[in-house]
């Protein structure tokens, strides 16, 4: 018996024939590279540098910076698909490229000078810069617009003071994109977007221990007056969130991609261990429920998958925000990711939760998807409010 893949054909037939050919290469590399290294790299809490370093030679570390900054752009779609293939075994590689791609660099190419991008742009696809997105704070990551760290404008620049959490990457990165305030009262008006090189003075790293993804090296970062020259502005003053709008419009992208990665990967598994696994003298996947599970992962990813592609073909078409498409396949997917992860551990039993089994960690790893870039809650009142007309853009 072999596994009839629905979800590799129907997904083949929105893709190019480059982007297909992409996603073989990366899917090669990455299950040849990076997959044998992850459960070892979790259990000892070792961040990925080698394996990051990895995605270099081969362009997959920059697949948004044009070629005349060092990187490999080819199209929207071609992005997305590097990430979820790149998800599909590793969320701290894929997390590498889409903060890179979507917060960091996507809101230098966007907002940035000249200046800004000549100096950055090639330090990342180079890979001798990884970068941090400093976004969210102890008091919530929602609710973006009620920010407390403050910049405050001093001569030749700005101070910042106040802590970041859940900061990924933050202890190898050679770049902070940091939002921060200057003005309170004002709300989102007064947030303002800034390149921060984290070795300044005044920064600090500490650990934020979590349960899951301790590859990743999560971080709190403190700014404690921290100075900030001119040159690191972003936008303009109390411009903040239209860049930041437009990271997140792309990062939900991304991430959205990576979920239909994650949720491909339990749909793997499960297929492979419901043809292993035996009971009652025939193999699991001949029960009808088992059947059902895989079955209902299979639909919940194309339709994840769907919705990400639709959305990467808009922005290859030049539309320049799609927050109500981002959102849906951002929510879509996320849930999507985190269901199959539940159902895949279904599909092994007890031993889904053993350490032999990739397939128990990535439950957590899918469910921190569905905070990272706007919670579930947030995308579903997103969704209904460009719906109802309260919302515009
Ligand atoms: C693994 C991981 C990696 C991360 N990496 C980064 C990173 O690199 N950089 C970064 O800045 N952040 C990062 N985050 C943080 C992430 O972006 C936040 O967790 C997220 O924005 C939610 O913020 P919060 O956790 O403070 O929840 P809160 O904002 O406190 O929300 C708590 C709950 O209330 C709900 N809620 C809030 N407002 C509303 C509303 N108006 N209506 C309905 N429900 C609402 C939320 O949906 C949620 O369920 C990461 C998180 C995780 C788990």
């Amino acid at each position: 018996m072999s596994a009839v893949n629905a979800a590799e054909r129907m997904a083949d037939f929105d893709l190019t024939e480059e982007q297909r050919l992409i996603r073989q290469a990366v899917r090669e590399f990455a299950e040849k590279e990076i997959a044998p290294h992850v459960e070892r790299y979790e259990r000892e809490a070792r961040y990925p540098l080698d394996l990051i370093a990895k995605l270099v030679p081969l362009g997959y570390i920059a697949p948004m910076i044009p070629e005349q900054y060092g990187g490999s752009f080819t199209d929207v779609g071609a992005y997305g698909v590097i990430c979820e293939e790149l998800a599909r075994v590793d969320w701290v590689v894929a997390s590498v490229v889409s903060v890179t791609n979507s917060l960091v660099g996507g809101s230098i190419l966007r907002h940035g000078t000249e200046a800004q991008k000549e100096r950055w742009l090639p330090l990342m696809a180079s890979g001798d810069c990884l970068t941090s997105a400093c976004l969210t704070e102890p008091g919530g990551g929602t609710d973006l617009g009620n920010m407390q760290t403050s910049a405050v404008k001093v001569d030749g620049g700005y101070r910042l003071t106040g802590t970041k959490v859940f900061i990924s990457h933050a202890a190898h990165a050679g770049l902070f994109f940091v939002v921060a305030t200057l003005d309170r009262a004002k709300k989102h008006k007064g947030v303002t977007a800034f390149l921060v090189d984290p070795a300044t003075e005044g920064i600090t790293i500490g650990d934020f221990p979590m349960r899951t993804l301790k590859r990743d090296n999560l971080a709190e970062v403190h700014f404690e007056d921290a100075f900030v020259p001119d040159e690191g502005l972003i936008g303009t003053d109390g411009g903040g969130f239209p860049v930041l709008g437009s990271a997140l419009d792309m990062g939900r992208y991304s991430v959205a991609a990576r979920c239909v990665g994650q949720s491909q990967a339990c749909i793997d598994l499960a297929v492979k261990y419901a043809m292993e696994r035996e009971a009652f003298g025939q193999k699991i996947g001949d029960f009808q429920m088992i059947q059902a599970k895989i079955a209902d992962m299979i639909c919940r990813t194309e339709s994840a998958r769907a919705l990400v592609y639709r959305l990467g073909r808009m922005k290859d078409a030049g539309v320049a925000r799609a927050s109500m498409e981002s959102s849906m396949a951002k929510l879509t997917a996320s849930e999507a990711a985190t269901q199959n992860a539940l159902d895949s551990i279904q599909i092994h039993g007890g031993y889904g939760l053993t350490e032999e089994y990739t397939v128990g960690r990535l439950l957590l790893e899918a469910k921190s998807l569905e905070f990272g870039e706007g919670t579930s809650e947030l995308h579903r009142k997103l969704i209904a409010e460009f719906a109802l007309g309260i919302r515009k853009q």
